[in-house]
């Protein structure tokens, strides 16, 4: 089996064919500038020592420092690592945002720590990779499976280690310690414009529209909410434990408050238990996966109805699916432009923690809407230009800004 990482590194060539990309380009972006790999005790509540895995990878700087998540999941490895941080340089060239791309993760079932040992692997972690990070350097946000509470145990580990408070190390913070208005639901929000969007150029009648989200966390739940309030119809969502589906509508802030109630939107009355892969099948206009990589493949992609998938999570489509859905003419907004909300947001963040001054929540998501927007039709208009699809348009107009970027610096 091929490995995740050269999976992704096929747009970057199909899109370096299509512009005529300077060799020396690709061959640069091709490996990771840098990976680290590190090892954290903590002392669990029984008293026990555990070692959890954990990997932080800075893809390229050419545009700024690295930018880009963490995540705590069991099946977190180096070369997943390596591939979200690729992903990341192209998110923030794309949105012409002035990062380069990293990521990191931590192999962890999290739902298996209590509060305490998920702060101390939370702060382990930060002490293992603080040589590498830093508010010019590499800049952590959250990913799946970790939150603002996480972050903020972050920031202030980071902050003790250089003994004074540095808020611009860390975005997707709490608020009060210098989260930014509106970062919460920045990564939904940016769905939902794209989405938006796409329905402007393919002429799809918004009130006519049905809707299906894979994944109900921060990302699903917002597009879920958001898609909702622009008026189409979301007729399914799930979570990790499986879907429901109501050819009616789903009203989302009813399911959300059903899934603080019991922990999943298992069971909410008046809807048909519908699997995770059944969902993505749905006879819908819009497909939303905001869950995890690998969902749309080969041997799904064919039976997909949807005509826009918007690509909440990253990676869920595989370049053979890709290629399927192309010749079946559905319009996929692809992860580096349709979930790119959240690291724009998370750009706010960090400029407001630099000059210390706040925005109003409505001066943010003006902002984010203003990027977004400009961002999905730049590349709309790559696609017509090269004639290809909007992922391997996204990869060009990304590629321009970092190949200028190279240029000037003198790296080619
Ligand atoms: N983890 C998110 C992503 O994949 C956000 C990254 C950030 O805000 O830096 O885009």
């Amino acid at each position: 089996m091929q490995n995740i990482f050269e999976m992704a590194k096929k747009n970057l060539e199909k899109a370096a064919a299509a512009m005529k990309l300077d060799p020396k380009v690709a061959k640069i972006l091709e490996q990771p500038e840098r990976t680290l790999e590190v090892s954290i005790p903590v002392t669990m509540d029984d008293g026990r020592i555990e070692v959890f895995t954990g990997y932080r990878s800075q893809h390229n700087t050419a545009l700024g420092p690295a930018k880009g998540g963490i995540r705590f999941h069991q099946d977190v490895t180096m070369d997943e690592v390596k591939t979200l941080a690729f992903w990341m340089t192209f998110k923030c060239a794309v949105i012409g945002l002035p990062y380069g791309g990293g990521k990191g993760g931590v192999v962890v079932d999290p739902r298996k720590l209590s509060r305490s040992e998920l702060e101390r692997l939370s702060r382990g972690y930060i002490q293992r990779i603080a040589p590498i990070i830093g508010e010019y350097d590499d800049i952590p946000a959250p990913d799946v499976n970790t939150d603002s509470r996480i972050m903020g145990w972050m920031v202030d580990e980071y902050s003790r280690l250089r003994g004074h408070n540095v808020p611009g190390v860390i975005t997707g913070k709490p608020k009060t310690i210098g989260g930014s208005a509106g970062r919460g639901s920045a990564t939904g929000r940016g769905v939902m414009f794209c989405v938006r969007e796409a329905f402007n150029v393919l002429g799809i009648d918004k009130s006519q529209a049905t809707v299906a989200v894979q994944g109900f966390g921060n990302v699903g739940g917002f597009s879920a909410k958001l898609i909702h309030d622009l008026g189409a119809k979301v007729v399914a969502v799930s979570d990790v434990n499986g879907g429901i589906y109501n050819e009616e509508g789903l009203n989302p802030y009813d399911v959300e408050k059903y899934v603080k109630e019991t922990g999943s939107v298992v069971g909410y009355p008046g809807a048909k238990a519908v699997s995770n892969k059944e969902l993505l099948e749905l006879p819908v206009t819009v497909l939303v996966p905001a869950a995890l990589e690998g969902q749309i493949t080969a041997e799904n992609a064919d039976r997909i109805k949807a005509q826009v998938i918007a690509e909440g999570a990253n990676g869920p489509t595989t370049p053979e699916a890709d290629e399927i859905l192309s010749a079946k003419g559905v319009m996929v907004i692809p992860d580096i432009l349709a979930n790119a909300g959240g690291v724009t947001v998370s750009y706010f963040e960090w400029v407001q923690n630099l000059y210390r001054y706040y925005w109003s929540e409505r001066e943010v998501h003006a902002r984010e809407e203003e990027l977004m927007v400009k961002a999905f039709n730049e590349v709309y208009k790559a696609s017509q230009k090269y004639q290809v699809n909007m992922r391997v348009a996204a990869y060009i107009v990304a590629l321009e800004r970092l190949s200028e970027a190279m240029k000037l610096r003198g790296w080619i």
